[in-house]
């Protein structure tokens, strides 16, 4: 299976680790004893019961996510949790802030508005997102509903290291884009959501991992009941259908992730991923050029120019020649990304630190 198959950068969805797309081959007529592929099942079949409570367990392992936290299997990716979470916890009368430092944050915030009212606490705007802003969680109004972040910028390439001290309201984080690749510190939680295209699996799925006190003792009661956190968590994620597929696919990552030594291993091995191609940017006497600030700077999204512009669409299409796929930048900013969830591998990032390092000097004198 190995053979064949692309270098993925792509920022989205992206690449699966081959052992997890085996394991989807070989049950792919037949899982275990029923007769029928995890597609076709019920998701009230025990098939299914096992397979949900395996991702639930497995996530819950992996991130320590406390007792007291639920894990929801949603639909409708993160875009729909940026409605989801004003609809649930922005009262009327209420004040919801939001930190824009880039463009999923600011989606979240514009979808927030049309719910309600929400104002920006920090925005790194006006620093084209490059970096992050400062923020004082003591400094927050103790009035708003909630605040929300970002934890990895997926487009600009930046990501919370240290949580701002001191907030004294409900936190809601983004982590569509770095979920998994590093430890949660839940205390300092009361929602996380993901879409799982990147570092969960595939798409169609999105995870919301919620303090229940906040949902039983905050939601706004009467909402539709697809668009309600506490109908998902009163009926286990199965108000409706679940997108079955893909919560399998979950449960195979997460095994996957636990064999290679859980969350420690996987944040060294991310780090060890970054850390060379960071360097392949900085000692390249500029010829490449880090779009984030150093302090800001993404595991998982890394985002540069060339310093000749000109060159840029040649150093693409030579990266396109060579196997690389999707390390065009957002077609927002420009420029170039390689993004480095879980799945790759460093001798996929090793690849491309040498080539990168060829096609310099190519073009230098
Ligand atoms: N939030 C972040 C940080 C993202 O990176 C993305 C997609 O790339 C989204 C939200 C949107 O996710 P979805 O396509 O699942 O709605």
């Amino acid at each position: 299976l190995q053979a064949g198959r692309a270098d993925n950068f792509g920022a989205g969805p992206t690449g699966l680790p081959v052992s997890v797309l085996e394991r989807i081959m070989q049950e792919g007529l037949s899982y275990q004893d029923s007769g029928m592929s995890v597609m076709e099942m019920s998701h009230r079949s025990r098939w299914y019961d096992a397979i949900q409570a395996s991702a639930e367990a497995g996530l819950r392992t992996l991130l320590d996510i406390p007792d007291d936290f639920s894990v929801l299997f949603l639909q409708g990716g993160a875009s729909l949790q940026f409605s989801m979470v004003p609809m649930n916890f922005l009262a009327e009368g209420k004040t919801a802030g939001y930190v824009t430092t880039g463009s999923f944050a600011k989606k979240a915030f514009s979808e927030a508005k049309r719910i309600g009212n929400a104002k920006v606490v920090a925005s790194s705007e006006d620093r084209q997102f490059t970096t992050l802003p400062e923020l004082d969680g003591a400094m927050l109004d103790p009035d708003l509903a909630y605040v929300h972040f970002t934890s990895n910028n997926t487009i600009y390439g930046t990501q919370w290291k240290d949580w701002p001290n001191g907030i004294r309201v409900p936190v809601v984080a983004d982590m569509s884009s770095d979920i998994l690749s590093r430890p949660i510190d839940f205390s300092r939680f009361d929602l996380i959501y993901a879409g799982a295209q990147k570092n969960l699996g595939i798409a169609g799925l999105t995870v919301v991992i919620v303090k229940r006190a906040f949902v039983l003792e905050h939601a706004i009661s009467g909402l539709p009941s697809m668009l309600s956190y506490k109908v998902h968590l009163e009926n286990d994620s199965r108000y409706n259908t679940p997108p079955v597929f893909s919560v399998y696919v979950l449960s195979l990552l997460l095994d996957w992730v636990k064999s290679l030594g859980g969350l420690d291993a996987m944040t060294a091995r991310n780090e060890v991923k970054a850390n060379l191609l960071y360097k392949t940017l900085d000692q390249s006497n500029g010829f490449y050029q880090g779009v984030a600030s150093t302090e800001a700077r993404s595991l998982m999204n890394v985002t540069f120019r060339l310093q000749n512009p000109d060159l840029e669409p040649s150093f693409l299409a030579a990266a396109k020649e060579a196997g690389f796929v999707g390390i065009g930048g957002h077609r927002s900013v420009g420029g170039c990304r390689v993004s480095l969830y879980n799945a790759v591998e460093l001798e996929q990032v090793q690849r491309i630190s040498k080539f990168m390092e060829e096609f310099r000097a190519q073009h230098t004198q």
